[in-house]
């Protein structure tokens, strides 16, 4: 192996490491260092590259500590059998790195993740190692992020714990099946007793002594997880359902869908059937819906005969237009419940509907001024001065909203 500057290293660590989506800081409670105490703070300003889900802007360093790996996990480029240029950082290096990005505002925060060496202990460890110099060494208050490895021992992540602001642990696929069959080295049980750890230790940092001293934080911004869909034949409602029962059983901040990226050595992984970002985000849309919106998962993933959602239009459209008896609603009298599933009315829209109805009628414009997209919502409402008429019920209102069908090229 050739000897890599510090530059390249990055370039290749970095490129490493855009497959993880799991990245987004939302949640986490402010380490902050304006008063002089420290380095960094996680909740300051600076050049954004992210949305987190609370709409803060975020940009994290995001790299593998090395992408050597000793696994050979089917769907990821840097499992073993793969011939990608190799790299991989010591612990003062990404130290380094991450103070000198977040001293000229490049970064807010780390995100590290990496490939398997030797062991899971000996990964974690280094990982840990990098976490604790930038914590107590470089007296560090920014965004940290730690992927954390399953099998690693449990001191390594509850110490992985009390350094981050966040830990993930990878579910890695919608099933059981999918992870034995692609990623023969991992095991589905351990990793759902890793997610049980953090849980719990999450929960413990929470409770109070008796003599009201609060413990030490735990993963603060909580933990998360991301789930590879498109490299298996697991449908939408497999995938949708994984993800419910991840939320209930551990808590999750969030499952990030990563849609899987083609690797052409790979003879395990099915072709691509379905386009695989446009997949993620209806995804992403309908675990939305699921969390924030009171719709069941039978309920987004009934309304296709396969079990996978409508691509041409959104989950909550994709239910309304199965759902026409339902509809027109009355802005006016509906309950907060059907509110939300009006086609182009959030949840922000609806709570402005219920305190202003409060106090008098609503109209059409009023609608629209709350922030609703009328394109949508207006053929599923009434309100003082507005009705669809038979617009709910046309044959051709589906083809109104989804994109027109596109010429195939045959060469
Ligand atoms: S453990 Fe599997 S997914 Fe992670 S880097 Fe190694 S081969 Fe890739």
């Amino acid at each position: 192996m050739s000897a890599h500057s510090l530059e390249s290293k990055l370039a290749i660590l970095s490129d490493a490491a855009k497959y993880d989506a799991s990245c987004a800081s939302s949640g986490s409670t402010r380490r902050d260092s304006r008063d002089g105490s420290g380095l960094g703070s996680s909740a300051g300003s600076g050049i954004c590259h992210a949305y987190a889900p609370d709409g803060r802007c975020i940009s994290l360093l995001k790299i593998l500590m090395t992408n050597f790996c000793i696994y050979d996990c089917a769907y990821c480029v840097n499992r073993i059998s793969s011939n990608v240029p190799r790299a991989r950082f010591t612990v003062e290096e990404v130290v380094k790195l991450t103070v000198d990005f977040y001293r000229r505002n490049y970064i807010e925060g780390l995100f590290l993740s990496s490939g398997v060496i030797r062991s899971p202990d000996v990964t974690m460890a280094e990982m840990v190692r990098i976490a604790r110099k930038l914590r107590k060494e470089e007296n560090f208050r920014g965004y940290i992020h730690l992927k954390t490895i399953p099998d690693a021992a449990p001191e390594l992540i509850a110490e992985a714990g009390f350094l981050a602001d966040r830990l993930s642990i990878n579910i890695e696929l919608p099933t059981d099946a999918a992870v034995t069959h692609l990623a023969p080295e991992k095991d589905p049980t351990q990793i759902r007793k890793a997610m049980a750890y953090v849980r719990v230790r999450m929960q413990g940092a929470t409770d109070r002594s008796h003599a009201g001293k609060r413990p030490p934080r735990f993963a603060p911004a909580g933990q998360s997880t991301q789930m590879i869909v498109g490299a298996d034949a697991s449908n939408d409602a497999t995938i949708l359902g994984q993800s419910t029962r991840l939320y209930s059983s551990y808590g999750l901040k969030r499952v990030y869908y990563s849609a899987f990226s083609p690797i052409p050595d790979s003879s395990e992984i099915l072709p691509l059937i379905r386009p695989p970002l446009l997949r993620e985000h209806r995804l992403y849309q309908a675990d939305w819906l699921l969390r924030f919106y009171g719709f069941g998962l039978d309920e987004i993933t009934g309304v296709t005969s396969d079990g996978n959602l409508d691509l041409d239009i959104d989950p909550k459209l994709a239910w309304a237009l199965s759902h026409r008896g339902l509809f027109p609603l009355d802005v006016n009298t509906a309950s907060r419940e059907m509110l939300l599933r009006v086609p182009g009315i959030g949840v922000r829209s609806v709570n402005r509907i219920l305190s202003t109805r409060r106090h008098r009628n609503l109209r059409y414009d009023d609608i629209a001024r709350m922030g609703a997209s009328m394109r949508k919502a207006r053929a599923f409402i009434t309100a003082v001065g507005w009705t669809p008429g038979a617009l709910t019920d046309r044959a051709d209102l589906r083809a109104r909203f989804a994109p027109p069908p596109e010429q195939l090229r045959l060469l």
